[in-house]
């Protein structure tokens, strides 16, 4: 078979190009061009997920559609339909570099829609450009800001009027034109690099800019945005969320009856014109639905590294999540579905055993250990606050 398989992430996501081994098979994951499946590209990954994987499709936090539990004996049979459906970049490497997360709420021709088509083909055509694995690029042109709390190393945004690029981290940008974008976002990432932002391969441009700043150009105050995605619709059409950030592939064929499908980074789907959805297994539609206050990983069986199984509780413990705060369930201190930090975190460390976490990732300090997921579901108040 073509490509790498590595039993864990080190660095670096999975691709369709670069499959990753994980508990349930291989995990493969597709990046949309422009994040976006069309009605037909939208059937067809259902049906190669049925065909060749388990059924799931996930959605990551950088607006990619997972495929999980993939054989590796018809792997090169599910690339060969990627490919049909056109969804496959030339190579592992120009795949890996075209990683430019579009705000889902474009329209045709707009500032975003131009910027990111134009920087998706500068990133697969680019050469000498060794960006780390998880490097990206945020194309967030809208009227105000929405993808400030998703992870991007290098930001295009409007601030007052103006387009600008952000180093990530840094409070001031430089004013671009939507015919410079594409032309500036490159030179700082060659500048990340120079600047030995990326040693043995690693590194993001956040810890660049705390340790030396932003480049001098770099001067125009940025303002700050802050975005709360939720279901219901919206101009382009109807945002859906999938529970836990996962649906069965039925579910994913079923609303592309209803038109295409933009992905976001916010473990929903977006139906372009679609009014209304109709109940779906696996999607939340109502806003106020207390799951959307949890985020669960993976867990066992599917993910070699966890210790416990999370989506069961996650599902169990919803409803008694305080209202305004969110509870991340971990089965381990890795911490994939929220790497940063949550009001509350589960962290497994054992069959159905979990430490608890406030304020902090799933890798920090517990206020609380051993908790059986049993004694959690017998006592929720164990996670209200100064239980
Ligand atoms: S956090 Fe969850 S998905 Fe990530 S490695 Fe640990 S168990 Fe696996």
């Amino acid at each position: 078979m073509s490509g790498t398989l590595e039993p864990k992430v080190y660095g670096w996501c999975p691709g369709a190009l670069r499959p990753m081994m994980s508990g349930d098979g291989l995990v493969v994951r597709v990046r949309a061009p422009l994040g976006k499946l069309t009605v037909n590209q939208a059937r067809g990954v259902a049906r190669l997920s049925q065909d060749f994987g388990n059924g799931l499709l996930d959605i990551s936090a950088r607006a990619s559609l997972q495929m999980r539990g993939l054989r590796e004996d018809r792997y090169e049979a599910l690339i060969e339909g990627l490919r049909d459906l056109g969804l496959l970049d030339p190579d592992a490497q120009a795949e890996a570099r075209r990683n430019v997360l579009l705000a889902p709420f474009w329209q045709d021709g707009d500032d975003s829609h131009a910027i990111a088509t134009d920087l998706s083909a500068a990133l697969t055509a680019a050469t000498g450009l060794s960006l780390p694995g998880k490097f990206g690029f945020a194309v967030d042109c809208g009227e105000a800001p929405v993808l400030q709390d998703t992870a991007a190393d290098i930001r295009i945004e409007r601030a007052g009027g103006t387009l600008n690029l952000r180093a990530d981290g840094a409070e001031t940008g430089k004013p671009v034109t939507r015919e410079s974008a594409v032309a500036e976002a490159l030179a700082l990432a060659r500048w990340f690099l120079q600047q030995g932002g990326a040693p043995e391969g690693r590194g993001r441009m956040h810890r660049l800019i705390a340790r030396r700043g932003p480049p001098t150009a770099h001067a125009a105050p940025m303002a700050n945005a802050r975005f709360t995605a939720k279901p219901g619709a919206v101009p382009a059409g109807t945002l859906a969320a999938m529970e836990f950030g996962q649906m069965p592939a039925a579910t994913l064929a079923r609303l592309a009856d209803h038109g295409a499908l933009r992905l976001t980074p916010w473990r929903m789907l977006l139906v372009e014109g679609a009014a209304s959805l109709p109940p779906l297994p696996g999607l939340i539609l109502d806003a106020a639905d207390p799951r959307l206050q949890v985020v669960a990983c993976t867990g066992a069986p599917g993910c070699l590294q966890a210790l416990s199984s999370t989506r069961a509780l996650a599902r169990q413990l919803a409803p008694h999540v305080p209202a305004g705060t969110k509870l991340h369930i971990s089965g381990c201190a890795k911490g994939c579905a929220c790497p940063g930090t949550a009001p509350l975190t589960l962290t497994a460390t054992g069959q159905d055993e979990f430490s608890l976490i406030r304020r902090g990732t799933a890798a920090d300090q517990p206020v609380k250990t051993r908790l059986s997921a049993a004694a959690l579901r017998a006592a929720p108040e164990l996670l209200k606050e100064g239980s």
